[in-house]
């Protein structure tokens, strides 16, 4: 792996943590050749040195294995469309007449639902070519997508009421600039979902071996520094919600000002 090379005696050791800015940030552990630092002060645990968007970029293009001679999102088509049928029913109040985002949408499964649900306008914006083209060709037509970074995204100059993030921040590089961009798409008094694993899991607890692998994931989070996030990117965190599985939901509210 590239990252390997990355690091090298010129690296500092460590860095200060990027969600709450403590500077005592300490070696937590090594993953699959990465290193990973851990602030003490808000849990945060977080590769070292942070791979370059040209290291990660295959990543996003290869969701999971095949499985049944097609690899995700495109088996289990009527399963994934209930499931985001289920989860848009959640949050129906917040996007029912109004514009709605899924920023790394996938499949689109997740956009298709909000679309049928009644949204005014529903998008998708994912960087897996393929996985836009599945979504355009399988899912209601009124909905859109794009198949661009946020960063990029950002400059097409829309908001949304709705913002919607599944299982995707745990694996981008800068991650403070991935939730600076939901800030600037959701608009003031709109509300934003992300689910995410939870690192510190009530049940499941922090087994650091049991993780998925670096490169695809980058950092791993917990609801103390999720919360922190949030609301220094301008969001108050609304709830978190129970859930019996290592993973968090968070439904967040834009402020105002
Ligand atoms: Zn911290």
């Amino acid at each position: 792996m590239t990252m390997a090379a990355a690091q090298t005696d010129a690296s500092p050791k460590t860095r200060p943590c990027p969600i709450c800015g403590h500077v005592e940030t300490r070696f937590f552990t090594e993953k699959n050749n990465y290193t990973f630092l851990k602030c003490p002060s808000c849990e945060l645990c977080f590769i070292h040195p942070v791979p370059t968007p040209e290291d990660l970029a295959p990543l996003y293009n290869q969701q999971g294995a095949p499985q049944d001679g097609l690899r995700y999102p495109y088996n289990k088509v009527e399963h994934r469309r209930k499931r985001a049928k289920v989860r848009a029913g959640r949050f129906k109040k917040y996007f029912v007449g109004k514009d709605a985002i899924d920023i790394g949408c996938g499949g689109g499964y997740m956009v298709d639902a909000m679309q049928k649900m009644g949204a005014n306008r529903a998008f998708g914006i994912d960087l897996d070519p393929e996985a836009m083209e599945f979504a355009r060709k399988n899912h209601d037509p009124r909905a859109t997508y794009y198949c661009e970074a946020i960063d990029d995204f950002i400059k097409r100059g829309m908001t949304f009421d709705f913002g919607h993030s599944s299982q995707v921040i745990e694996h981008v590089g800068d991650f403070n600039a991935f939730v600076a961009g939901w800030a600037s798409l959701v608009k003031p008094g709109g509300y934003f979902f992300l689910k995410t694993p939870d690192r510190r899991h009530w049940l499941h607890g922090e087994k650091p071996e049991t993780w998925p692998n670096p490169p695809e994931y980058t950092q791993y989070f917990s609801r103390k520094n999720i919360r922190i996030l949030f609301e220094k990117h301008g969001f108050e965190v609304q709830k978190i919600f129970f859930n019996i599985k290592p993973t968090m939901e968070i439904l967040a509210r834009r402020k105002e000002k």
